[in-house]
């Protein structure tokens, strides 16, 4: 469930805690969410090494050790999440990392075991990796290529943003909040947008994520938290995500709750009027 805005929190929230912190030692609690690396190697390339930087790729949280000792990177996934207050639960914990002066814990919780923990040798690596199985950053990438690249799948609009490897960070919240407010049906095919659509994609996109940031992202159930166990707070004025039936704040029309093919049974929220299915478009 975290999407950018939350693993953007997570990073921000983690920097103070970590960056130019030396770290005693990285505890693998649950070796079997290694990916490419044994707990015996990362924790020998973690020991003693101080943490030079923290940084996100799509929902990839990097973290960069100095003394070319490699990024550990984690994926939370579905259900992953840093705390630096003691979790609630100690059996969902997966790695710890162990800091001095001051002498301080950060703990990663994994509930349902979905995420993944890898390193890499050095930051080429790391990007090779991601570029591999993810497109652009959704705050990075400019809207020329943004409209290349979903302009090339004939599949609906909404799956094609949720698509990492179109463009990275993107998950089913704000993917319905990008698309009211670029006023397109979530069902219309990326390759008949205009590039006009693209445009008001491309701006939303922007202004959406940006906005969530600030507020530290979504808390829509029980899953995603801050690194201080606190919930965002973007759901509290977004526009269609979890509002079914209440009014759309453009026009006042209640808001519809559908599910849609290609998306696991995860819904979708829609004004049918601002966000028209038919090729003629939103009435202005
Ligand atoms: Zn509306």
């Amino acid at each position: 469930m975290p999407e950018l805005p939350e693993v953007e929190t997570m990073v921000r929230g983690l920097r103070p805690a970590l960056v130019e912190r030396a770290l005693v030692r990285v505890e693998i609690r649950d070796p079997s969410m290694l990916e490419g690396v044994s707990a015996v190697k990362l924790e020998a390339q973690a020991r003693g090494a101080t943490v030079a930087g923290v940084f996100r790729r799509g929902k990839w949280v990097a973290i960069t050790l100095g003394g070319s000792r490699g990024i550990i990177v984690i994926q939370p996934r579905m259900t992953g999440g840093f705390w630096l207050v003691e979790p609630d639960r100690l059996d969902h914990i997966r790695l710890v990392f162990h800091l001095e002066r001051p002498s301080t814990i950060v703990w990663y919780c994994d509930t349902r075991r979905l995420g993944r923990i890898a390193w890499y040798a050095d930051l080429a690596a790391a990007e090779a990796a991601f570029a591999r199985s993810h497109g652009p950053d959704a705050l990075a990438i400019r809207v020329e290529e943004l409209r290349t690249r979903l302009g090339r799948t004939s599949r609906a609009i909404k799956p094609a943003l949720m698509d990492q490897k179109i463009v990275a960070g993107i998950g089913n919240i704000y993917a319905d909040e990008i698309l009211h407010a670029a006023r397109l049906h979530p069902e219309r095919p990326a390759n008949r947008l205009k590039p006009a659509d693209f445009s008001r994609i491309h701006t939303a996109m922007r202004a959406i994520l940006t906005r969530a940031i600030e507020l530290e992202g979504s808390s829509f159930d029980a899953g995603y938290r801050t690194v201080l166990a606190l919930e965002g707070g973007f759901l509290a004025e977004n526009s269609v995500y979890g509002r079914a039936g209440a009014p759309c704040p453009t026009c006042a029309r209640p808001i519809v709750k559908t599910n849609i093919a290609g998306l696991l049974g995860r819904p979708t929220h829609f004004c049918p009027r601002c966000q028209r299915k038919g090729a003629r478009g939103p009435r202005s």
